[in-house]
């Protein structure tokens, strides 16, 4: 006989976690928000309600449906939320691990009869498999909410679920260790148990915001990344270049910094020879020579069609044109290869060196005007800004000559 009050519980619970599993179907389908992940977070909560469902028809005859099937269904519903999570972060699966881990708590519940007399040993049976489940999932939330959101905002996103764990630890550690007074954690449909299921229910409805959050996280996270990534290179655009130089320059206004500009020589040319893609592919062994010569700090990007950006930060003028040299050096170095041609490309290279505070427009207009002073000095060379000094690396070549 279920407790009128505790049947109340139940049905609540049920009702949160049925509208949720609604709520992520309709993201799965039709909103098509993240489908996969949503679809698994849908079936994960319904698993839940037809579990939550089974055990209220526990009694005192066995049955294994309403005992071993209740928890496997609701265990499969925990690790199905750990499945979403992966594939929301695009982490590798682990569904092989989970069957296997899964399998190995029904098959210990086997052990017991289907009935009331095991209660006690399917409960910490359940409640370990649990901790297990929620164990993983909170470190996999964590190491993925790390990547798109603050240690405290990871911390944030994974509070509901650390917490559940903890609700399991300690569930298992009373019936293990005391066995007078489990009342409260062997069975959800005894008085006894209605602040329990009050603190279940309370959690049901955070696991599914802390889901919702990192959803919501991960997606403003990718609008973000597409907003400020050039496609084709992956290094930054000019916008979020701009923007991360600008916030630098205010955080740290005293600080000098360089400022290269790279124009590819002719390369129009290979576009013509060997058409776009061998061009795509020049802008792409570019972008790999740049990221290759960058510290932590240093800031690349795509500035437009065949002009890079670099930012130096915290670098005194010799470390600037020694960067500078490096990186005109190396990128003439790279070959590019695209089908059966080979060949090499060349930059010129405006260098404005900032020392005394001015804005990002200023110097970029310097090192603009530096880098067609590099093109006029013959391509292939660095020219630095008029308020710096000049200097040439190699005599100017010919790009076209080194197009094989
Ligand atoms: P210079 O040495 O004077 O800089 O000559 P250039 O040929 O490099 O300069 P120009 O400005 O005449 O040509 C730039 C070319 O870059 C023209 C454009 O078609 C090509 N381009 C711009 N963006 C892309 C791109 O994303 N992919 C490819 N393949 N080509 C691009
Ligand atoms: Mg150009
Ligand atoms: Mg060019």
């Amino acid at each position: 006989m279920i407790d009128p009050q505790a049947l109340i519980l139940i049905q609540v619970i049920c009702i949160i976690t049925g509208t949720a599993g609604l709520a992520w179907g309709l993201m799965a389908y039709p909103l098509k928000i993240a489908p996969k992940a949503s679809a698994f977070y849908a079936l994960a909560n319904f698993c839940v309600v037809t579990g939550i469902i089974l055990v209220t028809f526990r009694g005192e005859y066995s049955n294994i449906v309403v005992w071993n099937g209740a928890d496997l269904i609701v265990l499969t519903g925990f690790y199905l939320l750990r499945l979403a999570t992966q594939k929301l972060f695009k982490l590798q699966v682990t569904i092989k691990t989970d069957i296997v881990l899964l399998a190995i708590s029904f098959v210990a519940g086997l052990f017991f009869p289907p009935l009331e007399s095991s209660n006690y040993a399917l409960g910490i049976i359940f409640s370990l498999s649990a901790i297990t489940a929620f164990s993983l999932l909170s470190l996999d939330l964590f190491h993925c909410a790390r990547k798109v959101t603050s240690y405290f905002g990871a911390i944030f996103l994974i509070f509901p679920i650390a917490s559940l764990t903890c609700v399991f630890i300690y569930r298992a550690g009373h019936l293990l260790l005391n066995e007078e007074g489990i009342a409260p954690f062997i069975s959800v449909t005894t008085h006894a148990a209605l602040p329990m299921l009050w603190f279940y229910m309370l959690l049901a409805l955070l696991v599914n915001c802390s889901m919702i959050g990192c959803a919501i996280t991960y997606l403003i996270f990718k609008v973000r990344k597409l907003a400020d990534t050039d496609p084709l290179t992956e290094l930054y655009n000019r916008r979020a270049t701009l923007r991360l130089i600008n916030s630098y320059t205010v955080k740290h206004p005293q600080d000098e910094y360089g400022l290269l500009l790279l124009d590819l020589d002719f390369f129009k040319l290979i576009n013509d020879e060997f058409g776009h893609d061998a061009g795509d592919k020049a802008l792409l062994t570019t972008a790999n020579v740049l990221k290759a010569n960058l510290a932590k700090k240093d800031i690349a990007c795509r500035f437009g069609g065949e002009e890079f950006l670099v930012f130096l930060p915290n670098k005194s003028q010799s470390q600037t044109e020694y960067f500078a040299t490096k990186l005109i050096e190396n990128l003439r170095l790279a070959e590019v290869k695209y089908n059966s041609h080979v060949f090499n490309l060349t930059a010129s290279c405006g260098v404005c060196h900032v020392a005394v505070p001015t804005t990002i427009e200023q110097a970029l207009k310097q090192a603009d005007i530096a880098m067609y002073r590099a093109k006029a000095s013959g391509r292939n060379c660095l020219c630095f800004a008029k308020d710096n000094h000049n200097a040439n690396i190699s005599s100017p070549l010919a790009a076209s000559s080194k197009v094989d």
